[in-house]
């Protein structure tokens, strides 16, 4: 056993610290670090689990050339040589790299430096373009720069928090337990969701409002009116410290709040709760970002903010909340197209020449580069010929993912830098380079309360991988830029980023933490967690509630913002609305989050979630199967029937891949639409159409080993012990025994255990190994009925006769699918609990069942459940 080590957990935006014990063995316990700020302690269920991702199962460990073992050596040269006769050949905006909230903040300065420093072009962009690009807008015209305001105390000390677009319970769910935490202990703080879908964070709310998807800019327009109608501006700071009141004022008048859907009573409700008490929050995130009018709607709701002076007070101000682990230290490093590093602006030459003559550099990009989605459409128009992609996995991710999966294909040189070969991006590269995972890299990660946090290694990096910031810097020598690329370790770039900074900070800039810029490694080492700026003059805290804005004239802007038609309208041929988004337990395209079995077992496949008149005019029953088209790609999804999404909108996850489902790449059906000013896609309302796939035959197969699965309608996860995997045909094989000897790869000899009915289209095999279950497969017309988690637990049992009865013996109850993942307790369980023991709160069933006592990410699933059950309990 090592000593534990402080890090950071590398998925979500709320950047929990995470105290790591590595095992010895290459795994390691994991608990929350009780010193760090945002978390306390706490983790959620993904937090949790992340002890259970640290195999080397799927791991890229050597170098790849054209799909063959390299050496570094080979590999490096023929990157380095690409690049560099490219760029000459046809110019450096024929390069781009394409990289990712992944990426620690040392690994962000190399790439961005030699792209826009060494190459000479602006092509360098992150995924985090998909996730808060008009955050970023926003925050840039109204601020100045792209500066978040307050911090997340300020969550908790608030009187009304507005969550708009925000599912924060899946997707941020540690700040939902302080939000949830905080409530709980002041009863009278008042919650509001804004969202078109009931989702788990809707439960905490007082006030729900389903508006009309991207209507957002009518509410928050309505709800500047009122408070000048009411007078609740702060006449002193408005008149101080803001521009563009008059303007902004004309366009929320002339905005028209029955765009929202919403009655007059609702927006009542909302404007009454959010005005009348002084310390308001508005938190917002995806529903608000990813949106062709993403900037406005972060405009209008800083509009507000703005207006009533609430902003960067105690629990006062704007929130956007990011998704990724350092989404934010890529917007701080330049890891966006049309940004310099520390927050200094491309378009500005002063800028410019002060970031050229800081690098000393032979050139510097004097324009911004292309935005993700017009990156994508140079690389399919053979404009861009040379492509490096890092850790992030756009042939799924990327809206029309269909489009940009061919774009990759035909690109004269792509190399991908990712932990594992088998994504679907990495599968079309002609250089593979192995990157070192998290628990093996070494920097700094910003969450999205601009606190600054190390992401410290405690497992060695395996076989040949490398470091990003390595890997980068040594393609950077051999291009011949061997002094400016000389790192010997991150704290080395972490110094040169901070002095840069306060470069940054003599323009006047936010980004300043050049007080660490002579830090040693030691002290780099060390670092605890600090809210940025850190320069001579100031440290940590908030911004703007002094008035004191990034502006020429150092004033705030207040924009003029109106209610634009929905770029996609539903029509005859497409009549439903497409709302993508996360789920609880996975992360981005699954490919470190799917490694745990129990994270799998709350959601184990894509799934279409639509309401019960739509299911029913499209022939959908709960459980079937349904082709969902839109105008550029299809899937098909599982039919999750329910009022939580209204009648003509659909709601799908986005993570599962074609490494993981045969149809389930949900960007593929999201039009390449794009916000104007942010260039961030709308992933929020592609309009579809959904039919019922017409399904001869259902499966459920459960092996050992990983399946082979050759179907029209396959989603495939670990199980513990094994796999498990889902399938659909739309004409049944004629010989159920081949077709399972296939799936599982299977000798001839290999003789299956078969229950059948051909009658009814009933067949159960189960292949026995060594007397012990190996694989099995379940058929059935209907979706298939048998207990899953309890079949996943006779994986390798020598006891496994009774498999193919599908359910348990009345002794060994069915647990059903998880919904405590850190406890492993089941749906059945806690139902049966609820009704025998007549429980009646969250705590109770805690206490019956540990469910939801540790990381609590399951409460309101719980809720849920007791919800459902009061009405039978009352009758009883
Ligand atoms: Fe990680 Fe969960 Fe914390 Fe997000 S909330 S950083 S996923 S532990």
């Amino acid at each position: 056993m090592g000593a534990p080590t402080r890090t950071t957990c590398p998925y979500c935006g709320v950047g929990c610290g995470v105290s790591a014990l590595p095992d010895g063995k290459g795994g390691a316990a994991i608990i929350g670090d009780k010193a760090h700020p945002a978390n306390k302690g706490k983790l959620c269920s993904k937090g949790s689990a992340l002890g259970e991702t640290l195999s080397l199962d799927d791991r890229l460990l050597r170098p790849q050339v054209c799909g063959q073992d390299s050496g570094w050596d080979e590999a490096l040269q023929l990157v380095a040589d690409k690049f560099r006769t490219t760029a000459a050949e046809y110019g450096p905006d024929a390069v781009a790299f394409y990289v990712s909230g992944q990426l620690l903040t040392e690994d962000y300065y190399v790439a961005n430096k030699l792209m826009k420093g060494y190459i000479g072009s602006g092509n360098i962009d992150t995924n985090s373009r998909l996730c808060m690009a008009s955050s970023v807008a926003g925050h840039r015209r109204a601020f100045g720069t792209d500066t978040v305001p307050g911090l997340y105390d300020d969550i908790e000390l608030a009187d009304t928090v507005v969550l708009v677009g925000s599912n924060l319970a899946w997707c941020h769910p540690v700040l939902y337990q302080r939000l949830a935490a905080a409530k709980s202990a002041r009863p009278e703080m008042r919650v509001v969701t804004v969202d078109p879908r009931r989702t788990a964070t809707s439960d905490l709310s007082d006030l729900h409002l389903a508006l009309r998807p991207g209507s957002d800019v009518a509410l928050f327009n309505a709800l500047l009116t009122r408070i000048v109608d009411e007078d609740a501006l702060d006449h002193a700071f408005l008149g101080a410290h803001v521009e563009g009141f008059v303007a902004a004022l004309a366009a929320a008048r002339a905005d028209d709040p029955e765009a929202t859907g919403l009655s007059a009573e609702e927006i009542d409700a909302f404007c009454r709760l959010w005005m009348r008490r002084e310390k308001v929050v508005t938190i917002y995130s995806q529903g608000v970002n990813q949106s062709s009018q993403g900037s406005d709607k972060v405009n209008a709701i800083l509009n507000c903010h703005l207006a009533t002076g609430r902003i960067g007070k105690p629990g006062m101000g704007p929130f956007s909340v990011t998704g990724q682990p350092n989404a934010m230290g890529g917007r701080e490093v330049g890891g966006l197209a049309n940004m310099l590093a520390c927050h200094l602006d491309i378009e500005n030459a002063t800028h410019r020449t002060a970031v050229h003559e800081f690098w000393d550099s032979p050139v510097i990009a004097d324009k911004p580069g292309l935005k993700a989605v017009d990156m994508f459409k140079a690389v399919g128009e053979g404009r861009i010929k040379a492509l490096w992609i890092i850790h992030t996995n756009p042939a799924v991710s990327m809206p029309d993912a269909d489009a940009v999966r061919d774009a990759i294909a035909s690109c004269d040189f792509v190399v991908v830098s990712d932990v594992t070969g088998r994504t679907d991006t990495a599968r079309l590269a002609h250089v593979l380079l192995p990157a070192t995972a998290w628990g093996e890299k070494d920097g700094t990660v910003t969450n999205s309360e601009r606190c600054i946090s190390r992401q410290r290694a405690f497992l060695p990096a395996p076989g040949e991988a490398r470091a990003d910031w390595d890997i980068l810097a040594e393609v950077a020598r051999r291009m011949g830029h061997v002094a400016a690329f000389d790192y010997a370790n991150p704290a080395e770039i972490f110094r040169e980023y901070a002095a840069l900074s306060g470069v940054a900070g003599k323009f006047g800039r936010d980004f300043d933490i050049s007080a660490l810029a002579d830090c040693s490694d030691a002290d780099y080492d060390a670092l605890e967690p600090f809210h940025w700026p850190r320069s001579g003059t100031r440290s940590g805290g908030r911004f703007f509630g002094d008035g004191r804005f990034f502006t020429s004239d150092g004033r705030g802007r207040m924009l003029a913002v109106s209610t634009q038609a929905p770029v996609a309208r539903p029509s005859a041929d497409w009549p439903l609305v497409l709302n993508t988004g996360r789920l609880r337990d996975q992360w981005h395209t699954m490919t470190r989050s799917a490694k745990s079995p129990r994270l799998n077992a709350h959601m184990a496949e894509p799934y279409l979630e639509i309401h019960p008149v739509d299911a029913a005019l499209a022939g959908l029953s709960p459980a079937s199967l349904a082709r969902v088209e839109s105008p550029v790609g299809a899937a098909i999804l599982r039919v999750l029937v329910s009022d939580k999404v209204q009648q003509g909108q659909v709601f799908a996850p986005m993570h599962w891949t074609g490494e993981t489902a045969s149809a389930g790449r949900i960007d593929a059906l999201v039009p390449a639409v794009t916000d104007p000013v942010s260039g961030q896609p709308e992933s929020k309302a592609a309009t579809c159409r959904v039919t019922a796939f017409a399904a001869g035959a259902y499966g459920f197969a459960l092996s050992l080993e990983e399946p082979v699965p050759d179907a029209p309608y396959w989603a495939k996860a670990r199980a513990r012990g094994g796999w498990r995997c889902e399938l659909a045909w739309e004409t049944a094989p004629q010989d159920w025994t081949e077709a399972a000897r296939a799936l599982f790869g299977l000798s001839p000899d290999a003789e299956p255990l078969v229950v059948a009915d051909p009658a009814r289209g009933l067949h159960r095999l189960a292949f026995l190994q060594d007397g012990r279950l190996a694989a099995a497969l379940f058929v059935a017309r209907d979706p298939v009925a048998v207990s899953r988690q309890h079949l996943i637990g006779l994986l390798g049992a020598e006891d496994a006769l009774g498999v193919l009865a599908g359910q348990p013996g009345a002794d060994r109850p069915d647990p059903g699918a998880t919904i405590c993942a850190c406890f492993d307790v089941g749906v059945n369980t806690i139902r049966a609990a609820i009704s025998a023991q007549n429980l009646t709160s969250v705590e109770a069933i805690g206490q019956a069942l540990r469910a939801g006592t540790n990381c609590g990410s399951c409460k309101p699933e719980l809720k849920a459940l007791l919800e459902a059950a009061a009405p039978r309990l009352a009758a009883e």
